[in-house]
């Protein structure tokens, strides 16, 4: 009987409802159904859908601390974890208190792996205590070891270390042959084979020798743990639902692990979209989702949802006809019921400049005509991007907050914080050992490293520290130092109160670095603000390495605060996400596609792709800006220049129908410019005056 559902089950049409049903009998809690596809374009509700559905368990009697989501970024699982909250507790009504301690297993696949690897630490004889590796990190001790092996003199033409580390990480994520990898995505690389390898068994025995694990390794030891039968089943058995959002964005790796972790597929839901598909320079495998159904036997059931509920029709319709021109079929044409005689719009501008000016002042305008900055976003295809659009904002005084970009942990002062308590946690991990101790005046590379030398070689922080004899300058500060490590070691102070006593430690030092110490002592309060969330150091280190807060600018410095602000975000950060009007900067040949892409038809679809999720995150207004010049931050081999730009491929002539065009600033009569108008006057030196009086 219709009535007798539940009210979130009556808020969804026949298809979602058919997905979050799927498999779920009421009353046999543990038992957990065939596996589920959900496959559909942009804004069709999946991600609703998903939420839905662990909601639906959790309302059949599923332990919410049974049940794993995997989600693309930690904002995502956050948001997932609120809703479904929300939903069920509606429905439990006192009955709510199963859901107490929240889910549990709710985060990225990094984030996820990091904690089993932690619980099973032991059985795969890892150190409980490693330390996880940021991508700067990483690239360091790959540069490191590959000057120890000689390879950086012998030959100048050996691949980079950013291009060695990348290399490294795409035949992990692949799992595909060294030679493929080269072949295919460096092949300026080719003929180095040998060497790589050589170079990736010394960087990996490295990693193993000071107990950290880079990004790469939280999948692959995870991998490897599913891959052994009898923990398989053991991990396997902790969860009766594995759902997973954004599907199309999981490499092999991530499939590998999912197969591990549910061999049958029973309980397994994993929900995407192949034309959002933009993350192959990670290994993304559009495959993954494509071939999902045909993993299992019987075969996964598949629901598909071709109904629209985010943006107006002519918005769909114009992102439809973008994606239908692609060489790839996708399956599905979305369709909307969100009438609208707006469409979305070209808008011509002179160069990057004036774009900034544009939105600025359309931003503005919309404001006044009550859209909140919040429900406003601004999308590119790289941070750099955004540069004189944040100069425009911070001008004018509009409050923004950028996702996607330069990470408020790159800041050389937090990372000196977050290295004295990576340090303190394990003292093997020579990065952290190496900034750490070159903080203190007098010591410089060579000493540092002497003594992460003698701490690895005794494997005990202090007692090995305090067997050196500290560089004379550095006399002063020397026991102070110890005096620190000691109380982080014992812990005493307990969490979060020793992130303040290394604040406490490292204030002189920052006053003794930097010029603008205050500024940064602000960015340090935020960071112990932020520490209180954490349960434990473990935790905190783990969490933010792995999923660090966005960098904020503008007057919005503190994005907790209830404040309004735009966002400006890169597409692939955007990915998920919806408001009401949104700016695509850029939209030209060279940017999108960049000039990276042309070359490969492939590397082009994925480009149309991206165009495809920019456009499809606008509600009601979508402007994409067309800056007639445009200037290449040294992307291209050419360097940094201004080029002369038209508008992207992807929209040729006759898809300009779907769009209306506007050229900004509007041109002007000509005659009517020049005259001053018969306003109103106004005594402006008289207002100034008032002002201070
Ligand atoms: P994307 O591909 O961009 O990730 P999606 O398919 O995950 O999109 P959602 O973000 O889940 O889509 O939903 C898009 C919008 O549609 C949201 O605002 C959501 O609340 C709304 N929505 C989804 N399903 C329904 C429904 N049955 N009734 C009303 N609104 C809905
Ligand atoms: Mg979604």
């Amino acid at each position: 009987l219709e009535t007798a559902l539940p009210g979130y089950l009556q808020r969804l049409n026949p298809d979602q409802r058919r997905a979050v049903e799927f498999g779920v009998t009421p009353g046999a809690a543990g038992m957990a159904g065939a596996p589920l596809l959900i496959i559909a374009g942009a804004g069709s509700g999946k991600t609703n859908t998903l939420a839905h559905r662990v909601a639906h368990l959790v309302v059949n009697g599923v332990d919410p601390r049974r049940i794993l989501l995997l989600t693309f970024s930690r904002r995502a699982a956050a948001e997932m974890c609120r809703r479904v909250e929300r939903i069920a507790a509606a429905a439990l009504g006192p009955k709510a208190s199963v859901l107490s301690e929240g889910l549990t297993f709710a985060g990225t696949f990094h984030a996820v792996g990091a904690r089993l690897l932690r619980d099973y630490a032991a059985h795969i004889g890892l150190d409980p205590a490693f330390t996880i590796h940021d991508r700067e990190d990483s690239a360091d001790l790959m540069n490191l070891v590959r000057h120890e092996m000689g390879f950086s003199k012998t030959e100048k033409r050996f691949p980079a270390k950013g291009t060695c580390l990348s290399i490294y990480s795409r035949v992990v994520n692949a799992q595909a042959p060294l030679a493929a990898i080269l072949a295919s995505a460096f092949p300026w690389s080719v003929g180095w084979e040998a060497e790589l390898k050589t170079l990736f068994a010394a960087y990996v025995e490295a990693k193993q020798r000071q107990n950290v694990l880079d990004y790469d390794d939280l999948l692959l030891y995870w991998a490897q743990m599913v891959g052994e039968p009898s923990l398989a089943a053991e991990i396997g058995g902790r969860f009766d639902h594995v759902l997973v959002d954004e599907y199309q964005d999981t490499n092999r790796l991530q499939a590998s692990i999912l197969l591990g972790l549910k061999p049958d597929g029973r309980g397994l839901a994993v929900v995407g979209d192949d034309a959002q598909s933009i993350y192959s320079f990670r290994a993304a495998e559009i495959r993954n989702i494509l071939d999902f159904p045909g993993h299992f036997t019987p075969r996964a059931a598949v629901v598909t949802l071709d109904r629209n509920y985010r943006s107006t029709q002519p918005i769909l319709a114009a992102a439809n006809a973008v994606i239908a021109e692609a060489s790839e079929r996708y399956a599905k044409e979305l369709w909307s019921e969100r009438a609208s005689v707006e469409r979305p719009q070209i808008v011509t501008v002179r160069d990057e400049i004036e774009q900034a000016n544009f939105v600025a002042s359309e931003v503005l305008a919309a404001r006044e005509a009550g859209l909140a900055l919040k429900s406003q976003a601004v999308l590119f295809r790289a941070s750099h991007h955004s540069g004189p659009l944040e100069v425009e904002l911070t001008r004018r005084n509009i409050p923004f907050v950028k996702f996607g970009g330069l990470k408020f942990l790159d800041a050389a002062h937090v990372k000196d914080v977050l290295a004295v308590l990576r340090f303190a946690e394990n003292p093997r991990d020579r990065a952290a050992g190496f900034r750490v101790l070159q903080l203190l005046p007098g010591i410089g590379p060579a000493s540092a490293r002497r003594m992460v030398d003698a701490v690895s070689a005794v494997g005990a922080l202090v007692p090995a520290l305090e067997a050196q004899t500290p560089p004379p300058r550095s006399g002063e500060d020397w026991p102070g130092f110890l005096d620190l490590l000691r109380r982080l070691g014992s812990r005493a102070a307990g969490w979060p109160a020793e992130i303040d006593q290394v604040r406490e430690w490292y204030g002189p030092h920052l006053e003794r670095l930097h010029e603008d110490a205050a500024t940064r002592q602000a960015d340090l309060v935020q960071l112990a603000q932020i520490a209180t969330g954490y349960a434990s150091r473990e935790r905190f280190l783990t969490e933010l390495t792995l999923d660090p807060p966005d960098a904020t600018s503008g007057r919005a410095a503190d994005p907790l605060l209830d404040e309004d602000y735009l966002i400006l975000s890169t597409i692939h950060s955007a990915k998920g996400q919806e408001w009401k009007s949104v700016h695509v900067l850029n939209v030209v040949d060279g940017c999108m596609p960049s000039d990276l892409a042309v070359g490969s038809a492939k590397d082009i679809e994925e480009e149309r792709r991206l165009l495809y999720v920019a456009m499809t995150r606008a509600k009601d207004h979508l402007h994409l800006i067309v800056p007639q010049r445009f200037f290449t931050h040294g992307q291209s081999s050419r360097g940094d220049r201004h080029v002369y730009a038209s508008r992207t491929r992807f929209i040729p002539s006759p898809l300009l129908r779907h769009f209306s065009a506007r050229l900004w600033p509007e041109p002007v009569e000509s005659g009517s410019a020049t005259a001053p108008s018969e306003g109103p006057r106004i005594d402006v030196r008289a207002r100034l005056r008032s002002m201070w009086s």
